[in-house]
């Protein structure tokens, strides 16, 4: 039996996404042979203020995508990562140990940037570790936090975000281009057109407009909702407001000129995108991802500064979608795609299939089921004695030095 330790955060949606679908691919693959446990780190393991950075998250972006811009571009260096993980390592690191105490593994792998450097660290406290793999879950401008040498594989979704690894100083034969982990429901078993729209109760023949601002419901989807409204199409409207209560209340009390259907957050993602025909969202990597496996075109109507920027040419350059980043554009963009007919959207469709990379969550399976058999590694931390592939939840660890 082989203990898999999935680290991630619900800062958005897409973490935990990656990491479910990481999970469900390896008990897919190895159904006997392997334990998996998912920890939200900064929820479970540290004090304030990191504990609440699920909050804090969408709560800065929504109020000031300035700052966030500025912060993400300030600490977008070698030398600030290298600071900032520092300074967070004094904070977490007694929760880090506890944490790696409490869940012995064969292999340790984050899907979250800000868990790179602080696990490697903790991990490198013990005489002998794990190997650690990092699986990228930002899709192109990755932000330098993702990368540390130090760790024995680095799974990364596009060429650019390799690029970047290699920047950061990684070896070209730690990395490799995998895609990003979408979950295994997208890959085997999404239903056809109408068989989905039959299971949600939506109209069978309408073209169906999906709107996703990630977990959190990001963004100006209220505007953009109303924009396409405004325009009386022939279509059926789809708007899932996430963890957004707020916006969920303000659309639910709202009249709509089209059969639209509102949801909080969703756990049949794969449902939802297979029922429709054009998805208006923010640049979230995932969504994007599993939308192209889906072969669904994609209207971006926002995008968060940083790590989603690049997101927006990945998508328009490879003629998956396009970028209207304000709600009047975002609905005369559905306007004309719709006025395209039937022919339009299959052809748009099949750009956005072209992108779709539905084998990333296996071959990362692979990666990581082909670590975990490696023997412990020795850390050469001489005066350390703790084997942290053993099972060491009754001791007490001896740490005797930090860097
Ligand atoms: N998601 C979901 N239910 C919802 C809304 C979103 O399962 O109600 C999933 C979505 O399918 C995707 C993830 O949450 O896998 C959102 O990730 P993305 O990277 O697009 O954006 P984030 O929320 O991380 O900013």
């Amino acid at each position: 039996m082989k203990r898999i330790l999935i680290l991630f955060s619900d800062t958005g949606g897409g973490h935990r996404a990656a990491a479910e679908a990481i999970r469900d691919a390896l008990l897919a693959q190895h159904p006997n042979d392997v334990k998996i446990e998912m920890v939200d780190v900064f929820r479970h393991y540290s004090p304030f203020p990191f504990k609440y950075m699920p909050e804090m998250y969408p709560w800065i972006i929504n109020r000031s995508k300035t700052s966030w811009s500025m912060g993400y571009r300030l600490t977008n260096t070698h030398n600030s990562v290298r600071l900032i993980s520092r300074g967070m390592y004094v904070s977490i690191e007694k929760g880090l140990m506890r944490m790696l105490r409490e869940h012995p593994a064969d292999v340790v792998v984050s899907v979250h940037s800000l868990l790179t450097r602080l696990t490697m660290q903790a991990l490198m406290q013990w005489e002998q570790r794990p190997p650690f793999v990092v699986v990228v879950t930002d899709l192109v401008s990755t932000h330098a936090f993702w990368y540390d040498r130090k760790v024995d594989r680095c799974l990364v979704p596009t060429q650019p975000a390799f690029e970047r690894g290699l920047e950061s100083g990684l070896n070209a034969d730690q990395m490799r281009v995998t895609g990003l982990p979408v979950h295994p429901e997208f890959t085997t078993r999404l239903k056809d057109k109408a068989t989905a729209r039959q299971e949600l109760g939506w109209e069978p023949t309408l073209p169906t407009i999906l709107m996703v601002g990630g977990g959190e419901g990001m963004g100006p989807m209220y505007q953009t909702a109303r924009a396409i409204n405004d325009k009386r199409l022939k279509c059926q409207l789809v708007i899932i407001a996430g963890r957004n209560q707020t916006l969920k209340a303000k659309l639910e009390s709202e009249q709509w000129n089209q059969p639209t259907h509102i949801y909080p957050f969703v756990t049949n993602m794969p449902v939802l995108m297979a029922g429709s025909d054009i998805l208006v969202s923010k640049a979230g990597p995932g969504t994007i991802s599993e939308a192209c496996i889906a072969g669904l075109p994609v209207i971006l109507y926002d995008a968060i500064p940083g790590q989603e920027t690049g997101n927006v040419d990945y998508v328009v350059q490879n003629d998956a979608g396009v970028f209207t980043p304000n709600p009047p554009e975002a609905a005369a963009a559905v306007s004309k795609w719709l006025g395209e007919g039937a022919e339009g959207l299959k052809r748009r469709s099949e750009n956005a299939l072209r992108l779709g990379r539905p084998n990333a969550v296996w071959d990362i399976s692979d990666e990581i089921w082909a670590q975990a058999q490696r023997p412990p590694i020795p850390t050469n931390r001489r005066n350390l004695f703790i084997d942290l592939t053993r099972d060491l939840t009754k001791r007490v660890p001896v740490k005797t030095r930090r860097f």
